[in-house]
This record gives structure tokens, sequence and C-alpha cells, in this order.
């Protein structure tokens, strides 16, 4: 028996669709990181990975029987503007495994080394990168966000060379694919409608088999995507999640949050804020990434008309039609989300002014987006009135607002049980603090791994109050603060 099923779908489209390569060899990788419960949905044995022929996979040492590793090509918007030839540069797609739920997943090694799309980089990633998207990208999983998986990290015993030399690190990801609104867009740039087909027939048997039969399966598989991709903003808005990087290669079109770079859960509220060092204008901010996506998927139609099998004008209508309710799609689960973190029926009336006010609050009132949620959940039991009040500037302010609140749950009509289970199931005790992985990067960066994977433990649970984890609750310290984040090049 082979360790990996492989079945490989994406290597048997078109030769132009990517660049054979093997991975190159890591000279003394050590796993410090393996998802045990992801492996075995994969249908692959804990034990293998953990063996020296499962490390020699998760390294580059060997390549499996059936994996056919390959660099996937696509372009992108990036901040805007537009690079012709982008494509996994530090990423190999290793094959496909269908996992024991009958979902097909990519198994990809980041950081591997290069490849034709590296262009001046090493392909190599550094081990900081590494446990952020392990970490970062496990939380959102437990958050039930959408997003790719981290099967394993190991650290690769090479140095890679950034300001400075640093610990060289692999992580395994794994998602429903890797196919982005780039790499239509990179088909779409060379006028290869053929190409166009082939991918898109890929995608809808791959991720939307349900629009194969409809009468416009081009127009049913945008609008799948689209409306997946307001689901998933209005996750990231509800938990204070930043991506930081939303260009089109980052886009994936299965709906997952792809390429945790220069991302960061928000801590004091701030609509506007944004953490990565390259955004200085903004773009990727907390509550604009709605139009961000809009943008993008913009984007994905212009690339789509040539195959839309109408007229430009009359293609353009419906994809406009599309994008309109991408936007009625997120406005309604943006409010269903904040509804429920406030305890609220998600079809009150008077939600929408609620919502909007209570925001304009938080942020005039310096609130940490989390704690003012976890306490509010757990207004009832002792102490957390007081730890509330506590997080404004003016502690008046907030024991006025709770008044408010009270009052608005009250007269909404809802069983208060109800409410609480809805604030309950909304509202996470924990969330992958930035000063916390910056102390499990800190660690890693001199070989201690504990940290990063206490860190871990904690956030897979991230709706329940564990023992012994009160700190993981906290805010930074002063001096504890990350206002900027980096991507992870
Ligand atoms: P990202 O900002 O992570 O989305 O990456 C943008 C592009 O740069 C992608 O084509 C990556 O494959 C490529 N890239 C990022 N880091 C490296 C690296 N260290 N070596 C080669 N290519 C890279
Ligand atoms: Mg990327």
């Amino acid at each position: 028996m082979t360790a990996i099923n492989f079945d490989n779908s994406y290597s048997r489209l078109p030769d132009n669709f990517f660049a054979r390569q093997d991975p190159d060899v890591s000279p003394a990788p050590v796993l410090i990181a393996l998802n045990e419960p992801l492996a075995r949905r994969l249908g692959i044995d804990p034990t293998f990975l953990k063996s020296k022929d499962g490390l020699a996979l998760l390294s580059g040492q060997s390549v499996a029987d059936g994996s056919k590793p390959l660099a996937m090509v696509y372009a992108g918007h990036q901040f805007g503007g537009w690079s012709p030839r982008l494509g996994d540069g530090r990423a190999l797609l290793l094959g496909e495994v269908i996992g024991t739920d009958g979902i097909r997943y990519d198994i990809q090694l980041k950081g591997s080394g290069r490849t034709l799309f590296s262009r001046g980089g090493d392909g190599k990633a550094a081990i900081g990168p590494v446990i952020r998207e392990y970490v970062v990208s496990e939380a959102m999983a437990a958050l039930g966000v959408p997003t790719t998986r981290a099967l394993a990290a190991i650290a690769t015993g090479e140095d890679v060379m950034r300001n400075a030399a640093l610990p060289g690190g692999i992580v395994t990801r794994v998602a429903q694919s890797h196919i982005r609104v780039g790499t239509f867009q990179y088909f779409a740039s060379h006028d290869d409608v053929d190409a166009l087909r082939v991918l898109s027939d890929y995608v809808i048997d791959r991720h939307f088999p349900d629009v194969r039969n409809s009468e416009n399966p081009i127009r049913e598989m945008f609008r799948s995507i689209a409306l997946r991709q307001a689901s998933l903003i209005a996750d990231w808005m509800r938990f204070g999640f930043i991506h930081g990087v939303m260009n089109t290669d980052n886009m994936q079109i299965a709906g997952e949050t792809i390429d945790y770079g220069p991302c960061a859960f928000m801590e004091e509220f701030d609509a506007l804020q944004v953490f990565s060092s390259i955004d200085q204008k903004g773009r990727y901010a907390w509550a604009r990434q709605a139009t961000m996506a809009h943008w993008n998927l913009t984007r994905l139609a212009e690339t789509l008309l040539p195959i839309w099998g109408l007229p430009e004008d009359e293609a353009v209508a419906e994809a406009e039609d599309v994008l309109s309710e991408f936007g009625a799609r997120f406005n309604a689960g943006f409010q269903k989300a904040f509804a429920q973190k406030f305890g609220l029926p998600a079809d009150h009336k008077d939600n929408t002014e609620f919502i909007q006010k209570a925001l304009q609050m938080m942020q005039a009132q310096h609130v940490d987006f989390t704690l003012f949620f976890s306490h509010l959940r757990r207004m009832e039991k002792a102490g957390h009135a007081d730890k509330f009040s506590a997080l404004f500037d003016d502690p008046k302010v907030g024991v006025e607002w709770l008044s408010v609140w009270r009052q608005m749950v009250n007269t909404s009509g809802i069983d208060l049980s109800d409410s609480q289970a809805r604030m309950d199931a909304a509202n996470p005790i924990y969330i992958p603090r930035n000063h916390r992985v910056e102390q499990a990067i800190q660690a890693g960066l001199k070989g201690d791994y504990s940290v990063m994977q206490r860190l871990a433990k904690v956030l897979e649970n991230p709706m329940s109050e564990q023992a012994d984890a009160a700190e993981f609750e906290n805010p930074p310290e002063p001096d504890q603060r990350v206002t900027q984040t980096f991507c992870g090049t």
C-alpha cells in the first residue's frame, strides 16, 4: 500500500497550465507541527508522516509514488497593478487526494525551492511565515471560516537569506484547489480562449458540478464563485480578520481564505485598520474587504466574457447582475453575523442602525473587538461586567451602552436563552493575537517550537473557555504591540 493515494487531475491539464518541478532537498528536516486530524481526513496515516519516510516527503528529500510535483501558472493584479506572470514561485503542488469526506484536495509544499516562476526569489520560506501560516490558517478553520489548511510544518535545517540569515521552513498546505482569479487572468491576457474553456470546465467539474446542466454554466460558475466570496468576507469581518493582501492572485476560486502573508486580527476596533507594511493606502483595510473582493470579481468577470456565450453587452449586463447579488449577499451576511454577535434575532428591523451605532461607539472608545464580544457573552458571569467597561476609554460609556443593548435585546422578542446561545456560538474567546503569533515566531527562530504548539492547541477550541489559558485572551502589553505585519517573502 502506498502511503498517500495521489490522484492528480491538474497535471492532466494542458502543458501551458503548469511547469513540472521537483522540490529541493532539505538538508536536515525537523517536524515542528503535524495536523493529525487533517492527515486522517486526507486518508494519510499520521504515524507515517512522523516517520523518516514521511518527513522525507514533507521536506523534498523524496518524491512520493504517484506524486508529480508541479508549479501552477497564474497572473494577477497586485495592489491594483497588473503582473502578467506570477505563478507558484515558492510552492509546488505534490498532487491531489480524495479525502474521506469525498472532497478532492491539493497537497502543496510551500517553501520548497525555485520554480520556473520564481523570478528573482529563492523559492524558499523562512520559519516565521511558516509558523504564522500554520497557526493562523488552523485558527481560522477552528473558527469555522473556509480556509486552506496546514497539514505540517517543518524546519529545513537550511538558512535562507532575508535581511539576515534565517532558519528555513516548509509548510504543507492543503486546499480544495489552488486556482485563483489570477489563473483565469493569465489565460485571458493571452487571449487563450481554449485554455479559458478548459479551465472553466475543470473548475465546474471540481468545485461547482451542480451548475454543469444549467442554462449558462459559465454565468452560474461565476455566480457561485461570487457568492462564496460574499460569505467568506462576512466571515472574515465578524472575527476582525484583515487579510492584508487581497490581490487577484490571492483570491481562490473555491472560496477558501488563502495566502496568510501580512494578515492580522484586529484588536482595538478601527474599521479602516490595516497592518500590512506594504498597504500604505489602506486598500485592504477591514471595512474595505468586500469592496476589494467586488473589484477582484469584476476582473474575473472580464476574463469570462469571451466564453460567456452571449454578445458582449449582454454578457456584461449579466455579470453586473451577479456583482450586485454579491453586494446584497455580503450585506445580508454581515448583518446576520453581527446580529448574532449581539445576541439579536437575525431579522429585527432596527438591527442595521443598532449595529452601525455600536461599531461607531466601539471605534470612538478604542475597544478591543474580540474582548468586547467575549465579555458581552459572559456578562452574567462574575467579573465580566467590570472587564467589559474597562475596555472603554470612558467606562461610563460602556455602562450606558449596555443598558441600551439590554433594552434592544428585551424588545426584540428573542428568548434570552436563544440570545445567549447565539452570542456563545458567534463570539470567540481566543483568536491568534498578533503578539502571540510573534512570540511563537520568535521562539521558533531559536529552535523552540513549544510556544507555537501551545498557541495552536489553545486555538483548536476558540469558542470555549479553557483552564490555564486566561493569558491567551489578553491584548498585548504596550511593549508587545504588533502594529505592522510583513509579507512572507
Ligand atoms: P504573495 O505576495 O505571497 O502572494 O506572492 C506573490 C508572488 O511572488 C507569487 O508568484 C509567489 O510565488 C512569488 N514569491 C513570493 N515569495 C517568493 C520567494 N521567496 N521566491 C520566489 N517567489 C516568491
Ligand atoms: Mg500569493
